[in-house]
């Protein structure tokens, strides 16, 4: 190599808009976090291990990514495929798809397929996430479970976030049917719940009637730790392929993994009474969901660094941050709240200007519909609105918090979270001097 080509990486980041004061105090953060990063590796490699072990018990080969069309009779590349997610999620069988449009069809086959008019569905973690309110009826909705005479009911988690277990048991009725977990907090300030706290959850509404199903929204949660709610008696967890189990390969799809009634239950929902699994044409997607589902161990793990550094960076500032520096994880999504517009907007530009696609677009505040304020969102993904890529929104309202999550690369992360300071700083909002650290 000749002497004058410079291969400095502080010179790479100043090369990509990060200044070398923002870059070394990303570098004071990161230094702090070698332990925590060391261990997130070591589930990385754990699950890493546990998806490699479900693809060869599965004498998975070339020919398992030709595809079929028309009907889909006999695909040995799909059907091996939810052979594979149910190995690795040590469940019974699973429905994996294309034709699942995204993770809330998933969920919202998966309660359809097993709720028959005058069962009651009883959420037992709260509010559920946004999308599933039209799906359950909460919010009157053309085609909800409501519609169809499925009655709702939901136990608030206890203020420090524990479930109740005495209003669990009080509100389960001789026509409860169905109980939903969900693992992730979504959009909401309570804590993300461990799978092993799923899992006692799980046991106690067992103990009270063992022919309740218990259904899990494991979205954004997937390979964040060893054990899934399906190693703790789930009889069913759904979620997006196009966040962790997808890898940022899957262009579409979502799962439904459990037992082989509650699977064949969705599948009749999802395809038709009495076709189920057996139609459904692969097209071209196979390879990219399984080369997605092999990488997404180690993207999970990306994602989560990144959450991680983020929360450290900002509680650092004297920001807000949900969760904490230092707190366990459950999934992969980080909350810092600013307090103030700029806050949020600079962080915004940051992210999409950090991104290999659409990094010169300028993200703008704009009043998209649904929304009760004007809403920012930062995005420049392969795959059109996948939160395993790097992504972050926010409502431009009080407590002015922008949400972040994914990143495919723990690199890709680091460099938008740097840019979100760099901007940050360029704005005025912020100042490195006036850090804690
Ligand atoms: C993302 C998400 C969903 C819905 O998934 P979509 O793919 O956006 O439809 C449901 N529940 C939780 C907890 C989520 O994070």
């Amino acid at each position: 190599m000749s002497a004058e080509i410079n291969i400095d990486i502080e010179d790479m980041y100043r090369l990509m808009g990060v200044s070398p004061e923002v870059y070394q105090f990303g570098r004071t953060i990161e230094e702090k976090l070698k332990d925590r990063f060391a261990k997130i590796d070591e589930t990385a490699e754990y699950n890493q291990l546990k998806v490699i072990h479900a693809m060869q018990k599965n004498r998975v080969s070339a020919d398992h990514f030709n595809g079929s069309s028309g009907y889909g009779y006999n695909d040995i590349g799909r059907d091996d495929l939810e052979k594979v997610y149910a190995d690795t999620f040590h469940t019974e069988a699973a429905l994996v798809r294309p034709q699942i449009t995204c993770g809330t069809h998933a969920l919202a086959i998966a309660l359809a397929g097993n709720l028959r008019p005058g069962d009651e569905l009883l959420s037992i973690s709260g509010k559920p996430y946004d999308t599933l309110e039209e799906v359950i009826g909460i919010r009157p909705s053309n085609g909800s479970l409501a519609e169809y005479g499925i009655t709702y009911r939901q136990v608030e988690l206890l203020p420090d976030g524990r479930f109740d277990f005495d209003g669990i048991k009080n509100a389960i009725r001789p026509n409860t049917r169905l109980v939903e977990i969900q693992r992730s907090k979504g959009y909401l300030t309570r804590p993300t719940l461990s799978v092993e706290a799923i899992g006692e959850a799980i046991a106690f509404v067992k103990s009270i009637r063992s022919d309740i199903i218990c259904m899990v929204d494991n979205c954004y949660g997937e390979f964040v730790e060893r054990v899934e709610p399906s190693d703790f008696g789930a009889d069913m967890v759904v979620g997006s392929l196009i966040k962790n189990p997808g890898g940022g390969l899957a262009p579409i799809g979502g799962y439904i993994a459990g037992t082989n009634q509650c699977v064949e239950n969705a599948a009749y929902r999802l395809t038709s009474p009495g076709l189920g699994k057996e139609v459904g044409a692969s097209l071209g997607v196979m390879r990219s969901f399984y080369q997605g589902f092999f990488l997404a161990p180690t993207v999970t793990a990306a994602a989560l660094k990144g959450a991680i550094y983020a929360a450290n960076i900002y509680e650092a500032l004297g920001f807000k941050v949900v969760p904490n520096g230092s707190e366990p994880r459950y999934d992969i999504i980080q909350a810092v709240e600013f307090g103030f517009p700029e806050g949020v907007i600079e962080f915004c530009k940051g992210i999409q200007a950090a991104a290999p696609v659409d990094s010169y677009v300028t993200p703008e505040p704009w009043a998209m519909p649904g929304y009760d304020s004007d809403v920012i969102m930062a995005a420049g993904a392969f795959v059109q609105g996948s939160s395993i890529e790097l992504s972050a929104d926010g409502p431009i309202k009080p407590p002015y918090a922008v949400y972040f999550q994914g990143g495919l690369t723990w690199e890709h992360a680091k460099l938008g979270i740097l840019m979100s300071l760099q901007k940050l700083m360029e704005s005025g909002a912020v100042d490195i001097k006036n850090s804690q650290l």
